[in-house]
């Protein structure tokens, strides 16, 4: 991209200042209410420069995860020595590759820094590549993963597939897919799932489908990826039915954690980051933050196997009888109460049941972040999380 325009004194003023922009803006990153940690590979640097030129960053560090206004931001990219047009030229560019997150409301425009998941990796869908994917991944593993599962509130939560709730069941809006998507008052949209796109670039293809758009956007997210062509409209009718055929196929449903959510996924262990960060852990369980859980009563088995092989937890355990897998006993500790084992489920043998302590979301954007960064742990606190997490104890 061409660097807009700036006065002598001004660009004097800010290459001074921007000495080590990637750096800067990794710091700035891992200080807001999701973080970006450093790894010793620097691998987060080279994904903030595939994204940033050098003037956006300096530009991004205006910017928190608060959305502010133009009109708010302006003055302290003046102080950097940013004219107006320059920093509203930078907004833009930014806004077009993902690396921040805008939301028009009320006819006035918001900006805000959002964390690299999800947000800026997942919104690479149109620039992405196989290093680009490969960087991601691997620091997820490297770094990003302890930031992920050491919010005290994550900012994903499983909700059960729509076939494994019984209708009796109190069961809040929250926790139904159907009732989310018939509820809402707002647009909805259909996106590709960044990370099957990405299997299918380094040549390893997701194992669960071979459908990509999955992924179902609402509010600020469908703004979003309308505005940017990164996705399509659909009617109700039409997301409900991807998610059916999701649900078929086998996909687990993660949306952002708000009573209202703004993105619901369809992942899975093979492609997805996250489930594969989870499914690596002791007990998933602690880090699914959902309401349900599945109970196998297994004199009802016939031992069809379906279960077994849809779990992607691997909660299920199994005894093998002639050739059939007859299922004994699902593990509490490693069920994240998707559903998929109970919707497969022809004889019944196995039902979603409701924990007793009832998770109640945020109830949007803005509560779900502050209360994250109410709650943010330092690095000491971190690491004491996951050394419990990775030693089975409970968090
Ligand atoms: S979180 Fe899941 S559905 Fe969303 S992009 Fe990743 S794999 Fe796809
Ligand atoms: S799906 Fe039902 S019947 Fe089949 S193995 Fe699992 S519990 Fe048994
Ligand atoms: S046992 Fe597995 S498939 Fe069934 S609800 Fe738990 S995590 Fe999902």
């Amino acid at each position: 991209m061409k660097e807009p325009f700036l006065s002598l004194a001004g660009k004097m003023k800010f290459f001074s200042k921007a000495k080590e922009p990637y750096k800067n803006l990794r710091k700035h990153f891992n200080a807001q209410a999701v973080g970006y940690p450093a790894t010793l590979t620097g691998i987060e640097l080279r994904l903030l420069r595939e994204i940033f030129t050098v003037m956006e960053a300096e530009a991004a560090l205006v910017l928190t995860y608060r959305f502010e206004t133009f009109e708010s931001l302006y003055p302290r990219a003046q102080e950097k020595g940013l004219s107006a047009d320059a920093f509203r030229k930078l907004l833009e560019s930014m806004e077009k590759k993902g690396g921040i997150f805008v939301k028009h409301q009320d006819g006035e425009i918001y900006y805000a820094l959002h964390p690299f998941a999800i947000g800026m990796f997942e919104m690479q869908i149109s620039r992405l590549s196989p290093s680009f994917f490969m960087d991601s991944h691997n620091y997820m593993l490297q770094g990003f993963a302890m930031e992920y599962l050491t919010t005290e509130v994550p900012q994903m939560r499983v909700i059960p597939v729509n076939k494994s709730l019984k209708p009796m069941q109190n069961v809040a809006t929250y926790d139904q897919i159907r009732e989310i998507v018939e509820s809402t008052k707002d647009k909805i949209g259909v996106n590709r799932c960044i990370c099957k796109t990405g299997r299918d670039l380094i040549n390893d293809p997701c194992k669960v489908t071979d459908r990509r758009e999955v992924c179902i956007g609402f509010r600020d997210f469908y703004d979003t990826y309308s505005r940017q062509g990164w996705g399509r409209a659909v009617s109700k009718e039409e997301a409900l039915e991807i998610l059916d055929q999701n649900e078929k196929d086998g996909l687990l449903l993660i949306g952002s954690t708000m009573q209202e959510p703004q993105f619901v996924c369809s992942c899975c262990a093979c492609c997805c980051g996250i489930m594969e960060m989870l499914k690596f852990m002791p007990r998933p369980a602690d880090f699914s933050a959902s309401n349900f859980y599945a109970k196998l009563e297994p004199a009802t088995c016939n031992g069809c196997g379906k279960c077994i092989s849809r779990c992607q937890m691997e909660a299920i355990s199994f005894k093998s009888v002639e050739k059939k897998k007859m299922a004994t006993a699902i593990d509490p500790k490693r069920c994240i109460g998707c559903g998929l084992c109970v919707a497969s489920c022809k004889t019944g043998a196995i039902s979603l049941r409701k924990k007793e302590i009832e998770f109640i979301p945020p109830k949007d954007h803005v509560e779900l972040y502050e209360t994250i960064m109410q709650k943010k742990k330092g690095l000491a606190g971190k690491i004491g999380m996951m050394t419990k997490a990775m030693m089975g104890m409970k968090v």
